[in-house]
């Protein structure tokens, strides 16, 4: 298996669009739709590990437990929702799925019209986000949530507190990670598009809480 280069990031994207046109078809059916989604990451972080050299992975200062990122905006594609949905149909109660719907509507309606600083001033956590800091969705999470890292969390708690003050300041993250899970981020919009779903991205709690209970 080849590695990918970040200087490649365009000629990946085709070949995984080439890859992944037959298998998204086959995905419009919701009974197929998980596994088809699953295999999909799984291909994108097995080349993003065989493309990330040793000592940028050790510089990746990213841990179980860290959510200060877990309070944007996060975009989603319809398909990444409807597997996030099917995901948490298959691992939460009854109880536990109906507590969450609460919990989505008192977030979408917070968050609703905010733009990133004011999302970031609001102190909304991802209702994904567990009180230990650890997503609760990790293994089907968003590609954009895939593409953020740094390697200093002190800098992203900094980064965050300014930008709700209107304040830039940058945050020391791997581009290779960032420019690999965007292109399979755009490549999947495409593949969605052709196959006749809708292309376009939504709001993660409004896109999911839509996909989980208007079924
Ligand atoms: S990007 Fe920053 S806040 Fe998010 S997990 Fe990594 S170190 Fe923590
Ligand atoms: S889905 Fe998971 S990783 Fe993404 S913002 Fe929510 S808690 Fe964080």
């Amino acid at each position: 298996m080849t590695a990918v280069l970040s200087s490649d990031l365009a000629r990946w994207q085709k070949q995984l669009e080439q890859r992944w046109a037959a298998p998204l078809r086959q995905a419009r059916d919701r009974r197929v739709h998980s596994q088809v989604m699953a295999d999909f990451l799984q291909q994108v972080e097995t080349d993003l590990r065989l493309g990330l050299k040793p000592q940028e992975a050790a510089a990746i200062a990213c841990s179980a437990g860290c959510g200060t990122c877990c309070q944007v905006h996060v975009a989603v594609l319809e398909p990444e929702a409807l597997h996030i949905a099917a995901y948490l149909r298959q691992t939460r109660s009854a109880t536990e799925l109906a507590e969450l719907r609460r919990r989505m509507n008192r977030l979408c309606i917070a968050i609703e019209g905010l733009d990133e600083e004011e999302r970031a001033a609001c102190g909304c956590h991802c209702v994904f986000l567990d009180t230990e800091g650890h997503c609760t969705i990790y293994p089907v999470r968003p590609l954009l949530c895939r593409a953020v890292t740094s390697t200093c969390p002190r800098s992203c708690r900094d980064a965050l507190r300014l930008s709700a003050l209107g304040e830039q300041v940058p945050v020391l993250m791997n581009l290779f990670q960032k420019e690999l899970m965007e292109s399979a981020f755009r490549g999947l919009a495409h593949l969605w598009q052709q196959q006749g779903g809708d292309g376009r991205s939504f709001e993660l709690t409004a896109a999911v809480r839509r996909a989980l209970y208007a079924a």
